[in-house]
């Protein structure tokens, strides 16, 4: 069973056209695509990203908005697709300070699908890190920013911060899932995709600062994930989750 987002992520936030636009043309629309709009928090004379019933997505115009309809003017395709092929699932242990912030910001712009915060044996949870500084009510806002600011066609879903074992049962989705070990001796990150290139699903799950257990390593294993490597330095959390988000997307999504 699939655990419903803290945001409002994923397909309902995709702002469906019912059909082709005329460009600069003001058009009146009801229904569904208010309810997208107000996924995004859409304001009169904001700029938003519209997808038309072909996956053409295109930039628009919300020139007025009341509770019953909106009126947009599409004034622009877009070229290239802000939505990639590949889903990638983020799985996160919690890590201390902004890094999670960063993170979030940093995953919806390269093109997160989901991104799932978990806590393991070494990791902080939610209750401790708010105990310092009460920011976690902060994340859906960070995502969504992020995906304005990139012009995302669609939010990414934020999921609570799981338990470790119903973050393992989330994961079994995806196609393809890479645990990120800087105990791997062997098996390079780069290798491990290019042996899986036609996947259209991808999970990535990154260690907290201490790292994964040995345990949960083996548990990982036992499941049938990958344990990959970056190559010889450690890097920091949060690093790991940019590098390995850029290269999952370069190397099997629409990066470069
Ligand atoms: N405590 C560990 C140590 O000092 O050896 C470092 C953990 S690292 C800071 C945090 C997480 O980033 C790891 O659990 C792993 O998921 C990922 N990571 C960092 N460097 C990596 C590398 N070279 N290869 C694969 N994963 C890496």
């Amino acid at each position: 069973m699939s655990l419903s987002c803290i945001n409002k992520g994923g397909s309902q936030s995709l702002i469906r056209l019912p059909v082709s636009p005329r460009l600069e043309v003001e058009k009146v629309f009801y229904g569904s695509l208010l309810r997208s709009l107000a996924c995004w928090q859409a304001r009169p004379g904001d700029i938003v990203t519209v997808c038309d019933p072909h996956g053409k997505f295109f930039r628009a115009r919300l020139t007025r908005l009341t509770p019953s309809e909106a009126r947009l003017v599409v004034f622009s395709p877009l070229s290239f697709p802000p939505e990639s092929f590949l889903r990638i699932d983020l799985f996160q242990a919690l890590p201390q300070r902004e890094r999670f912030e960063l993170i979030l910001e940093k995953a919806t712009e390269i093109g997160v699908s989901r991104i799932i915060p978990f806590s393991c044996r070494r990791s902080i949870t939610v209750t401790e890190r708010d105990a310092r500084q009460r920011k976690s009510h902060r994340w859906p806002e960070v995502v969504l920013r992020a995906a304005k600011q990139c012009r995302r066609g669609t939010i990414p879903e934020l999921l609570p911060v799981l338990p470790w074992q119903e973050a393992l049962a989330e994961a079994g989705a995806a196609k393809a899932v890479f645990v990120f070990s800087e105990r791997e001796e062997s098996r390079r990150l780069r290798d491990a995709a290019a042996a899986v290139s036609s996947v259209r699903h991808a999970a990535l799950w990154i260690g907290p600062e201490g790292g994964f257990t040995e345990e949960e390593i083996t548990e990982m294993e036992l499941a049938g994930f990958v344990a990959v490597s970056l190559g010889g330095r450690i890097l920091r959390t949060e690093t790991a989750a940019v590098a390995g988000m850029v290269m999952i997307q370069h190397m099997l999504g629409d990066l470069g």
